[in-house]
């Protein structure tokens, strides 16, 4: 699955899907590391060079019982980090996968701008252990949304300190004119948050795993629409300031 957050069917407007952000081997993509969306060096054939039995020294593939050890570089220079892979074949399909191994830095990356130091380390510490745990993601997303409200409010002017999150929600999308669509995402990452920890066992770890980047990408809409584009059309406007209103 390439890069990209949204991608839909010309063909089928009700399919919507979502990509995990995560590099797949041999494409352009998001450093795992630096999060640059750049081409990286991809090394095909890893090799070791080591004594054999007759004590001479032979070239050695990096092929193991799990598979074959693969590396690439990101292209970057600021970054130059490697990345290890493992290639392994179905035996019953023999269908050829590769799959990242290192580092596992998690699926996605905060938006650029509009989230502060502490909501970063939630999203970055959601988005890593998403494949581990999904529970615990969801928890995290949960905290992130009533963190990031709670400023958003506060900085508006509306205190919202002692309020649940269904009344943070509620506020935000009355004061700083959210979507009702984005309300939706936003319920979503409430109510599913709240099952991971207080109804754990009725979420099953593994169970529908786009859920989970749909709940992602709520809060990077959330981000996109209180922050980014205010900001940007902001700066639009203003290079108008000196011109008579037309
Ligand atoms: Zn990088």
């Amino acid at each position: 699955m390439g890069i990209g957050s949204l991608q839909r069917c010309p063909t089928d407007t009700g399919s919507v899907q979502l990509s995990s952000q995560e590099l797949t081997w041999g494409t352009p993509g998001r450093c795992p590391l630096c999060g640059v969306v750049t081409d990286h060096h991809w090394f095909y054939e890893v090799k070791s060079v080591e004594y054999d039995e007759s004590r001479e020294w032979v070239v050695d593939e990096m092929v193991g019982s799990q598979g074959e050890v693969l590396v690439s570089r990101c292209m970057s220079r600021a970054c130059d980090a490697l990345a290890l892979w493992l290639k392994s074949v179905d035996e019953e399909s023999g269908i050829e996968n590769v799959r990242l191994v290192y580092p596992q830095t998690g699926v996605r990356i905060p938006p650029t701008e509009g989230l502060v130091g502490k909501e970063i380390r939630l999203y970055e510490e959601a988005a890593a252990v998403e494949k581990m745990s999904p529970r615990a993601a969801r928890a995290l997303l949960r905290a992130l949304l009533e963190a990031f409200l709670k400023r958003y409010l506060a900085d508006a002017g509306h205190s919202a300190k002692r309020k649940k999150l269904v009344e943070v929600i509620d506020l935000a999308v009355e004061r700083l004119d959210l979507s009702p669509t984005l309300k939706m995402g936003l319920s979503a990452i409430r109510e599913q948050g709240n099952t991971a920890l207080h109804d754990p066992y009725s979420l099953i770890e593994d169970a529908n795993p786009e859920d989970l980047l749909w709940l992602f990408q709520a809060v990077d809409e959330l981000v996109e629409e209180l922050h980014v584009r205010p900001q940007k059309w902001a700066d639009l406007a203003g290079t108008k300031d000196d011109d008579e209103p037309l």
